[in-house]
């Protein structure tokens, strides 16, 4: 069946003053029905972008320059604004680190929901309200036909989160982007937040495209996971494969560093070396400068997707094609 999300070799180019730096380069995704796919790589990445490239929030000097994006076989990446406004809130939910990006502090969380059921469902105010009410019992907020009056700043860090996650599903979408949605919170109240995310793929047969550096909330949610790194996608596959069995040496190192949900000790990525600037990627795999296992292709060519087993790596280790006969 038709995926629910569909990345083809996505590019996103930010024009700066040094030239037209490519922040996604050739990035390709699937995401069924009801599954979770965990977005994984350090900071600068590509994961939010690919994220806002999906929900149409790219803004210049950045600007979507090749590829396609379909949304239950809708093109959706080259729509007019108006209609992507449309389909963001009704059949794209959008949940951030920060609740109060998605939070009006000045109205009661339960207008705002109501008014969003309003905006994408055909419901009369009282039966929006009801629904309401219900959605905020269903992401575990305590006594909602009291708490649905409460204004943003009355609820704790992991409540409002709660209520983001209410205010992204109300609408029924069929996918979710989630970045980094977990960050802000307590230790204690991420694994809540992260089995209420979960539960919507399970019980409401959401697609969620989950963006996070933690590759220990990925472990815990997801059911597919895509390594990113310098804008391309570094490894994908099943989420059990990909742990137990990394394949790109990036992948292994950020393996290696999985931290426990109820650890305290969150260990960075124990691969020498940082991430490459936009404006400085390595000619051929960009990782090479930090590969233990790199040899002389892999700082000319440029290693592209292959199909291992369920798995798909872009790593010339995996690759037998001599690099003559490469394109
Ligand atoms: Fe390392 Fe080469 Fe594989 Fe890149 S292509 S990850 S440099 S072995
Ligand atoms: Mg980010």
């Amino acid at each position: 069946t038709e995926p629910v999300l569909s990345v083809r070799n996505l590019q996103v180019e930010f024009a700066s003053r040094r030239g037209t730096l490519r922040a996604i380069d050739d990035v390709s995704f699937d995401i069924a029905k009801g599954e979770v796919l965990g977005v994984v790589g350090e900071s600068g990445a590509g994961k939010s972008v690919t994220g806002l490239a999906v929900i149409g929030l790219i803004d210049p000097p950045g600007r979507i320059a090749g590829g396609e994006i379909h949304l239950a076989g809708l093109r959706i990446d080259n729509l007019p604004p108006e209609e992507m406004r449309r389909i963001r809130g009704k059949r794209i939910g959008m949940i951030f680190q920060d609740p109060l990006t998605s939070l009006n502090p000045l109205y009661r969380v339960g207008d705002q929901i109501v008014e969003t059921i309003r905006t994408h469902l055909n419901l009369s105010e009282q039966a929006a309200r009801r629904r309401a009410i219900d959605l905020l019992a269903e992401v575990g907020i305590p006594a909602p036909e009291k708490r649905i009056d409460g204004y943003p700043h009355e609820f704790s860090g992991g409540m409002r989160q709660r209520v983001v996650i209410a205010l992204a599903i109300c609408a029924e979408p069929e996918l979710i982007i989630a970045d980094e949605p977990t960050t802000a919170l307590d230790v204690s109240v991420q694994a809540q937040i992260i089995s209420l995310i979960k539960r919507l793929g399970r019980d409401h047969g959401t697609a969620v495209m989950l963006v996070t550096h933690d590759m220990g909330v990925i472990a815990e949610t997801s059911d597919r996971v895509a390594v990113m790194y310098a804008g391309r996608v570094a490894e994908i596959g099943p989420v059990q494969d990909v742990v137990r069995n990394p394949l790109h040496p990036y992948a292994k190192g950020l393996m290696g560093a999985i931290p426990t949900l109820a650890g305290e000790d969150k260990r960075l990525v124990q691969i020498p070396g940082s991430m490459p600037r936009l404006s400085a990627i390595p000619r051929g795999c960009s990782f090479n400068p930090r590969c233990a296992f790199a040899f002389d292709r892999c700082r000319v060519d440029r290693p592209e997707p292959l199909p291992q087993g369920a798995q798909s790596v872009a790593c010339h280790l995996y690759d037998n094609v001599p690099a003559e006969s490469a394109a």
